[in-house]
């Protein structure tokens, strides 16, 4: 009944704001990786990667609350949590990705980073992979692969490559094969770019190809491709807005685990687990290029309470040994998805990497037809049983893999809460879908 009110309400001032599920879903409170309803349900949040440590993490909401009591100010003035935040994060950089521009968001953050690499590179094209979604700004919306909107013409500095394969081999040899092919691919993006006038100024790439079906790159299967694109000045802009903060378990970025030694990294939506912080780390001489020719100033960045909020999840991140949570249940739901395949041959693979997970929803294991419709019910229905899951796909055609990238305290109970669910909801898929 309440939720009804809400509905038209929301709809008569907020017009086309879409929500996720056909069942319009309104929690409450949360804690954990729990959420609650308006009617009392409990619902496992198995999606949202934005309450990184945990829906009201006591700690995060201690650190906002104390220094929202003391002071908030603006990055015009000094103040310690910024500093201390800004140290912190590139501490967890490798060597040379040591300078900080803070943004409210990950589009800000991406935007900023296209003025970075353009001012240091001298060259005015960009390259992305091909369904890949980089944020909402007027110059991110036009290098916008993920869209399924009626498309206006693609400007001419902007080109895509396909995406890494979603399955490799493991074999050595092939998987090299793949990695030159790969490479081509790009030196032809970059021939074309300089034939169009536009030189790269950068490659954007996610580490695991969230918007194109969770991709996960074998450790140097980039460096071919990414050389192409030094070759003639571009940087290479790793965006982590999705997979970053500890989320694959082994290393603090994503990105580590490829072999990737990125120009500029990108990084937003759980940085403060709910309160708007977006970050770009990159080699100090990029930035100093850039102030010495331009300037930026984001009224809210890097805002003391913001800080606190990020600098309080590290802070739990490491004392609840979150990385390797996400490890080691990240791993244990994987084998059991993958367990599931026997019974259900909609469930045609499961990739990702520690609590970054897509399940590839098929018509059957030997065709490999994407089930997006399928895929669309399962989301649903999910939700209707109380759990939350995602979606993304390898085309905006082709949304068919459901996307499993929870709040980093994700538990065994949670697993086999997970499990049964998506059990039962896909021994009830309807075999014919409208
Ligand atoms: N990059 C990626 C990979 C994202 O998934 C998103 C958000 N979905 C963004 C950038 C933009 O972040 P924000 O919504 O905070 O602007």
């Amino acid at each position: 009944m309440l939720s009804e009110d809400l509905i038209v309400r929301r709809r008569r001032v907020l017009r086309g704001l879409r929500q996720y599920y056909d069942l319009p879903f309104h929690p409450i409170r949360g804690e954990g990786c729990w959420l609650y309803d308006v009617e009392g349900r409990k619902v496992l949040d198995a999606y949202n990667n934005v309450p990184h440590v945990g829906h009201c993490h006591p700690h995060v909401v201690e650190a906002i609350c104390r220094q929202v009591r003391e002071l908030n100010t603006n990055t015009r003035y000094l103040f310690e949590p910024i500093v201390e935040y800004a140290e912190k994060l590139v501490a967890t950089m490798p060597d040379g990705l040591d300078a900080c521009i803070f943004t409210c968001t990950g589009s800000e953050a991406n935007d900023l980073a296209w003025r970075l690499a353009s001012n240091f590179s001298g060259n005015t094209g960009v390259i992305t992979s091909e369904n890949a979604y980089h944020g909402n700004t007027t110059f991110l919306d036009q290098i916008d692969g993920s869209s399924t909107k009626a498309r206006r013409e693609n400007p001419n500095w902007w080109i895509r490559v396909p995406a890494p394969p979603a399955r490799q081999s493991g074999d050595a040899r092939e998987d090299k094969v793949a990695a030159v092919a790969y490479a081509g691919q790009c030196a032809s993006a970059v021939a074309e770019l300089i034939g169009r006038g536009h030189p790269p100024a950068a490659f954007y790439f996610e580490s695991l190809f969230c918007t194109d079906g969770i991709r996960v790159p074998r450790p140097g299967f980039m460096g071919e491709a990414i050389s192409k694109v030094r070759e003639v000045g571009g940087l290479i802009i790793v965006d982590e807005v999705q997979a970053g903060l500890a989320r694959c378990g082994t290393d603090w970025w994503a990105f580590q685990n490829l072999g990737v030694e990125p120009d500029i990294v990108v990084m937003g939506k759980p940085m403060g687990n709910g309160l708007p912080v977006g970050v770009v780390v990159a080699r100090h001489e990029i930035v100093d290029a850039f102030y010495a020719r331009d300037r930026y100033f984001n009224t809210f960045a890097g805002n003391p309470v913001c800080c606190a909020a990020g600098i309080a999840v590290l802070e739990v991140i490491e004392r609840e040994q979150l990385k390797l949570n996400a490890l080691r249940i990240g791993t244990l739901l994987k084998r059991k998805i993958e367990g599931l395949m026997e019974r259900h041959p909609n469930i045609g693979g499961v990739r990702g990497r520690g609590l970054l997970l897509g399940i590839e929803l098929v018509i059957d294991q030997s065709t490999m037809t994407p089930a997006s419709r399928q895929a669309r019910w399962v989301i649903n229905e999910m939700c209707r049983r109380g759990v939350l899951v995602g979606l993304t796909g390898p085309d905006r055609n082709a949304r068919n893999i459901l996307k499993v990238r929870p709040p980093l305290v994700f538990d065994e109970h949670a697993v086999d809460v997970f499990m049964t669910t998506l059990d039962a909801v896909l021994a009830d898929l309807p075999s014919r879908l409208e």
